[in-house]
């Protein structure tokens, strides 16, 4: 379902050409969650917005669902993340002036979807927030606002879900709660989940890790068994392909969804809840708009 070959990132400054990336490959099944780890600027997230599609390498492709979408052109690859994707950010990326069921809403509205709001209030309960609709993002504390945007993220039932380090800023506990709510949602809605962190025992809940160290992909065998590793494995680069190829294995299980926009099944399941009207919309969603909710995501940024 993602599929990364030999992406390299490099800009240019004053002081010549800077090397942001070299060389980065990885392999993720449907269903399945990585972890993104290293220091801070070693390229994370310069990787996650390369994978999401919302920048581009300097060599090297993307491919998610099957679609390279580094040979597209931004409004194919908006079109992809209309479709596919979504995020939740550090900083929420909340829009102030409008409630808590009005910022899980809009993105549905943009594409469309009429029942929007019954999905949203369907949403914002399964994050536990039913009793805080009405408030603005001012009136709610970090953790309640992220579990807002985590709502958010998935009620466009993205099959592909990028969170860039969700629980930077919040206390442990809250951020324990708001990943197990990562987690959780992702099972039931067989959401792949790629997510920045540093956190050690968050990178081990995932399916797979990838470590980076100045822009390098470096061996991380160790990590698996013992999580708090990261450090003394940063010296040499290589590749962790044989991961990929474990990973590869649950893919069978887990691609029909992905291909089939299992969603509405899975959602189906995990609805229960919901109004009846809440739906239908899920199958009517690929042709809505795919551009305005292309323009929501990248305000988001
Ligand atoms: P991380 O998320 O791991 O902290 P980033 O991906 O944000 O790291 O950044 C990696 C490095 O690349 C940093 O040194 C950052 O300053 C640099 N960088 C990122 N984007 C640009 C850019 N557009 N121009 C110049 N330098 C950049
Ligand atoms: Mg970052």
């Amino acid at each position: 379902m993602i599929e990364v070959s030999n992406i390299s990132k490099q800009v240019s400054s004053a002081e010549g050409t800077l090397s942001i990336l070299d060389k980065i490959n990885l392999s993720l099944a449907g269903g399945e969650s990585l972890a993104i780890v290293g220091p801070s600027g070693s390229g994370k997230s310069t990787l996650l917005g390369i994978l999401a599609g919302l920048d581009l390498p300097t060599e090297g492709s993307v491919s998610l669902n099957g679609q390279d979408i580094t040979a597209m052109d931004e409004e194919g690859r908006a079109a992809v993340r209309a479709g596919h994707v979504g995020f939740v950010f550090q900083s929420f990326h909340l829009l102030p002036g409008l409630t808590a069921l009005e910022n899980v809403a809009l993105p549905l509205e943009l594409q469309g979807d009429k029942d929007a709001l019954t999905t949203a209030a369907h949403y914002l309960q399964r994050v536990g927030l039913d009793h805080r609709t009405t408030h603005y993002p001012r009136q709610l504390s970090g953790g309640e606002q992220q579990r807002v945007a985590v709502a958010r993220a998935f009620a466009c039932r993205p099959t592909i879900l990028f969170a860039d380090e969700p629980t930077g800023n919040l206390d442990t506990g809250t951020g324990e709660k708001i990943n197990d709510l990562l987690f959780d949602l992702n099972r039931e809605e067989g959401t792949t989940l790629v997510l920045v962190t540093h956190e050690h025992n968050l990178a081990a809940r995932c399916g797979q890790r990838l470590v980076l160290a100045a822009g390098r992909q470096v061996e991380e065998s160790a990590v698996k068994k013992k999580p708090g590793v990261k450090k003394a494995v940063a010296k040499k680069t290589a590749v962790a392909k044989p991961k990929a190829k474990a990973a590869a294995k649950p893919k069978s299980k887990a691609k029909p969804k992905a291909k089939a926009k299992p969603k509405v099944a899975a959602n189906a399941k995990a609805k229960p809840k919901a109004k009846p009207k809440a739906k239908p919309k899920a199958a009517a969603k690929p042709k809505a708009a795919p551009k305005a909710k292309a323009r929501t995501q990248g305000s988001k940024r």
